[in-house]
C-alpha cells in the first residue's frame, strides 16, 4: 500500500472537517468521471422505500439479510471488530440521530430499522477515493471495483452512516456458502451493498426485496412519477438518515 498511516489519518481528520462544512463544500467540488461497470437506463434514479413497522411485523425475521449476504458472498465474521456487512437492523433512534423530536413514535422507539447503503446522490465516500474504486452511476447507484481498492479506507471515514466494511482478514474462509456466480473478496478490500446491480442487469428484484416476507421493502424509479416509490412518498410521510448533511439518500423510511 503506498498510502501512509499518517497520510490516512490526515485525510481522515480532513474529511471530518469537510463533513462538519456541510453540503456547500460537498456540492462544489466536480463529479468524478465514472470509470465503467454498468449501463444504466437514461432515465432513471433507483431507490428504496422501507417501512420499519411492516419488518416488525415479521418478528425477528433476517430474511433480507441472509439472502443479501449469500448471494453476495459476504462473510459471517463473529467478531465485531472484523464483521462485514451490507445490510443489517439498527435501532430507530441510531438510525436516525438527528430526528427532530424528542417524542419518535412509540412503535417504533428502540426498536430494529433495516440499514444500508443509502446510494447517496452527494456521496462523500466517492468524492475521496483516490482510486475511483468507487463511484456513483447515473442511475444512483454507488459502486465498487474491489479490484482498484487500495484499502486506504477513506470512503470509510467519509461515510456518515458505517454503510462500509474492510475486510480485515481473507473473507473466504468465512462464507457459509459460496455463491459462484458473485466474486468473492480479499483480505484488504473495502465492500458495502451494491443495490444488486448485478441482479437488476439480468432484469430480477433485488434479493433483500424478493425475500422480504412483509413486503417492508419497495424498491423502485424516482424518475417515474407512476412508480410505487413514488407513489409511497405522495402518500406517506418519509424521512431519510442524517439529511443535514446534504448526502441527499436514496433510501426513505415511512414512520
Ligand atoms: S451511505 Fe455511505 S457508502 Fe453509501 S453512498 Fe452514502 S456516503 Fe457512500
Ligand atoms: S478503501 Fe478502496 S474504495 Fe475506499 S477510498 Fe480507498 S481505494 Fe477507494
Amino acid at each position: 500500500m503506498s498510502i501512509s498511516r499518517r497520510g490516512f489519518l490526515g485525510a481522515a481528520a480532513g474529511l471530518s472537517a469537510l463533513a462538519l462544512a456541510g453540503r456547500s463544500a460537498l456540492e462544489t467540488q466536480p463529479r468524478e468521471p465514472e470509470p465503467g461497470g454498468g449501463t444504466p437506463a437514461a432515465g432513471t434514479r433507483w431507490a428504496l422505500v422501507i417501512d420499519p413497522r411492516k419488518c416488525l411485523e415479521a418478528g425477528d425475521c433476517t430474511k433480507c439479510v441472509d439472502v443479501c449476504h449469500t448471494v453476495h458472498n459476504v462473510p459471517a465474521i463473529a467478531e465485531p471488530a472484523h464483521s462485514v456487512k451490507w445490510i443489517w437492523k439498527e435501532p430507530f433512534e441510531r438510525t436516525f440521530p438527528s430526528l427532530q423530536t424528542d417524542y419518535p413514535p412509540d412503535d417504533l422507539r428502540d426498536k430494529p430499522v433495516m440499514v444500508l447503503c443509502n446510494h447517496c446522490d452527494n456521496p462523500p465516500c466517492v468524492r475521496v477515493c483516490p482510486t475511483q474504486a468507487t463511484w456513483r452511476r447515473d442511475d444512483g447507484i454507488v459502486m465498487m471495483d474491489w479490484h482498484r481498492c487500495i484499502g486506504c479506507r477513506y470512503c470509510m471515514a467519509a461515510c456518515p452512516y458505517g454503510s462500509r466494511s474492510f475486510n480485515w482478514k481473507d473473507p473466504r474462509p468465512s462464507l457459509v456458502q459460496t455463491t459462484p456466480d458473485f466474486p468473492t473478496r480479499s483480505k484488504g478490500v473495502v465492500e458495502k451493498c451494491t443495490l444488486c446491480e448485478e441482479r437488476l442487469a439480468k432484469g430480477q428484484p433485488l434479493a433483500c426485496v424478493a425475500a422480504c416476507p412483509a413486503k417492508a421493502l419497495v424498491f423502485g424509479n424516482l424518475a417515474d412519477p407512476a412508480s410505487e416509490v413514488r407513489s409511497l412518498l405522495r402518500s406517506r410521510f418519509t424521512i431519510r438518515r442524517k439529511p443535514e448533511l446534504g448526502t441527499r439518500p436514496a433510501i426513505y423510511y415511512i414512520v
